[in-house]
């Protein structure tokens, strides 16, 4: 099953709209991130090292939808932390839906078959069930036993409910491609899912286990050997096919960092879900006063080895719109996993890495002290 119709049209609708206008810079999806808590630990994790003073922070019901009102993007992905622990959840997600936006909820899935009951199904409101392969390499990647197997019966039991179910997969530099084939088979004709949306691994500054995320190159080579062992088995991705074609090192593009935004807890993150540089305070703020020049693979050391969605699937799309032609034909004739690649982007000009996220974190607690402590000689004067 392809990505419904009226998602396809809707997106599609939205895109010419900006095109017409003549749009220089939009936004395709929101990353909300409400929670950085998580009821896991994976090593290849950035997001969840945080203290608990940011741990314990959360976006309000209000604080999402202004969110997804203010950027207008037609899609909203929610992924974490674990956007299940949020007690508030549900609500956030019927006022997305209500917007007729299409919500991508990102989840471990531990929690899912106990809080399915607090959503509806509806073409417009998918779970993305994170699972990075079979049960061996799953349980594995999450740093605990089992947790394969719930996400599994999470999964079934979501379908049978009448739920739209997709996979999302991360591939660190230990990917087996032989693997990988057999997990797409079996999330494509035993598990069932509509898509799998998969990914390679980004190196977060934050993340634990710096060792085993893939280099560019490493990334070519790995989606070219699954997916050669993909052809002719219809296997269906979330991702464009120009985004897999670039992954398999057919095309090269520009990152567009702006196609994917992020608000979380501490505002809108400059420049894109995997970089904290800075936060805008408004959307118009991020995307009018963010330097995005200064963004993206041979612009900055930190963008080196990047080949993530967030900012190359916006590149796709755009790419799809200026050359449909070429686009179908890479559709109609299958990608090319042999030969030459496209010649990568030269890296030598790219500035130096600026370690700001640390001072980031230590002002936003320093302005939550200073705020907690204002409210309390509130209180006590009111008393
Ligand atoms: S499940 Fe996701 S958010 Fe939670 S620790 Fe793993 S990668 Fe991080
Ligand atoms: S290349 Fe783009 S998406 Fe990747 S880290 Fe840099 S700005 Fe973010």
């Amino acid at each position: 099953m392809a990505i419904p119709l009226i998602q396809q049209a809707r997106i599609g609708a939205y895109v010419l709209k900006h095109r017409v206008k003549g749009t220089k810079r939009y936004p395709l999806v929101l990353m909300l991130e409400p929670l950085f808590r998580c009821n896991l630990a994976c090593a290849g994790c950035g997001k969840i090292d945080y203290p608990d003073d940011i741990l314990n922070q959360r976006l309000s019901v209000k604080d999402c939808l202004d969110a997804v009102d203010e950027c207008g993007a037609p899609v909203v992905a929610i992924p974490g932390g674990e956007p299940l622990l949020h007690k508030e959840m549900d609500q956030i997600v019927a006022g997305i839906v209500a917007r007729k936006k299409f919500v991508i909820m990102c989840t471990n899935a531990l929690l899912l078959e106990k809080k399915l009951h607090l959503f509806t199904p509806s073409p417009y409101l998918t779970f993305s069930i994170h699972l990075d392969g079979l049960k061996e390499e799953h349980d594995k990647s999450v740093c605990q036993h089992g947790v394969f197997d719930r996400a599994v019966a999470a999964t079934r039991k979501a379908r049978e409910m009448g739920f739209r179910v997709i996979a999302n997969c991360t591939l660190f530099d230990n990917a087996n491609p032989e693997r990988v084939a057999q997990f797409m088979d079996y999330a494509m004709n035993d598990l069932g899912v509509e898509h799998v949306t998969m990914s390679p691994g980004y190196a977060y500054e934050r993340a634990p286990d710096q060792q085993h995320f893939l280099s560019r190159k490493k990334t070519k080579v790995l989606f070219r050997e699954i997916l050669k062992r993909g052809k002719g088995k219809k296997w269906r991705f979330s991702q464009s096919t120009n985004f897999l074609d670039f992954l398999a090192g057919n095309r090269e593009y520009h990152c567009t960092p702006w196609g994917m935004p992020t608000r979380n807890v501490f505002g809108w993150q400059r420049p894109c879900y995997l970089l904290g540089e800075g936060y805008a305070n408004s959307f118009r703020e991020l995307m009018e006063e963010t330097e995005w020049d200064k963004y993206g693979t041979g612009n900055y050391e930190k963008c080196s080895n990047c080949m993530v969605h967030c900012g190359y699937e916006p590149s796709s799309v755009t790419d799809t719109l200026k050359h449909p032609l070429k686009a179908l034909k890479t559709t109609v004739f299958g990608i090319k996993t042999e030969g030459e690649m496209a010649p990568e982007i030269d890296l030598s000009k790219a500035r130096p890495a600026e370690w700001v996220h640390d001072r980031n974190v230590a002002k936003f607690l320093t302005d939550l002290h200073t705020k907690r402590q204002a409210a309390k000689a509130r209180e006590s004067n009111a008393a």
